[in-house]
């Protein structure tokens, strides 16, 4: 079995879901007391968080890199983002070190077209849902049409995430909104949505909405689940 890079806590409440998820489909494909080989790089989300809405790109380029290179030096043999929106460093990252990095849009986009998804709608942070970092990928990658929601409601997307969901809190009334424009993105075409955010799966799941939902944290954890057992099912 090969060993998981992970750089996580962008939030730790959604690192968990990976962890989780991780072990969990190791568990299933090898039985027993298997377990994935993980290593994780957990950083501070507040000082992200901060450099993130200050735009300071090439400085979280840099952590996220340095992380990545000290998975590689403790034995990680792929490094996997544990957030949608730290993609748009994604590139940087991958050139700091020589292990390959499992793209979470890459694994999604798989996802949607094994499933012949053409259109979809998409929901995340601002970052996600409105610079091209994520969709342009989806679009010229995979030929997906991205819908996004409009921009009051993208507003309360990006809000709940920072001020709810990354701090463990979940509210009905923020699933209500949720739903609502799920259910708006779906009148307007999209056959599927993406919930592109990687704590999204904490206030919604599939059994809230006849919708299909693409939860981005549990594709990228199978994909890293995948990369971890390709060709030697034990070792
Ligand atoms: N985890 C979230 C994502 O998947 C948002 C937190 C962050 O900004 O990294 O985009």
């Amino acid at each position: 079995m090969r060993t998981i890079g992970l750089i996580g806590g962008m939030s730790w409440e959604s690192t968990v879901s990976y962890y989780q998820s991780i072990n969990r489909q190791i568990k299933q494909r090898l039985g027993g007391l298997h377990s994935a080989k993980i290593i994780l790089h957990s950083v501070d989300f507040a000082q992200i968080e901060q450099l993130q809405h200050q735009h300071r790109w090439p400085e979280l380029a840099e952590i996220l890199a340095e992380a990545a290179q000290g998975l590689e030096k403790a034995g990680a043999e792929c490094v996997v983002i544990c957030t949608n929106t730290m993609h748009k460093v994604a590139d940087i990252v991958q050139q700091a070190t020589s292990i390959p990095l499992l793209h979470i849009a890459d694994a999604t986009a798989k996802s949607l077209v094994a499933d012949e998804i053409q259109k979809v709608g998409l929901l995340g942070t601002r970052f996600t849902m409105e610079q091209e970092f994520y969709r342009q990928r989806l679009e010229d990658k995979f030929a997906i049409e991205v819908l996004i929601p409009e921009q009051s409601e993208r507003e309360i997307v990006h809000r709940v995430i920072y001020e709810e969901l990354c701090l463990g809190k979940i509210k009905t009334s923020s699933r209500n909104h949720y739903l609502n424009i799920m259910a708006n993105l779906h009148q307007r075409g999209a056959q599927a949505v993406i919930l592109g955010c990687t704590e999204i799966a904490l206030l919604i799941s599939q059994m809230d909405t006849n919708i299909p939902l693409y939860n981005t944290t549990d594709i990228h954890a199978l994909a890293a689940v995948d990369f971890a057992l390709k060709n030697s099912l034990q070792s």
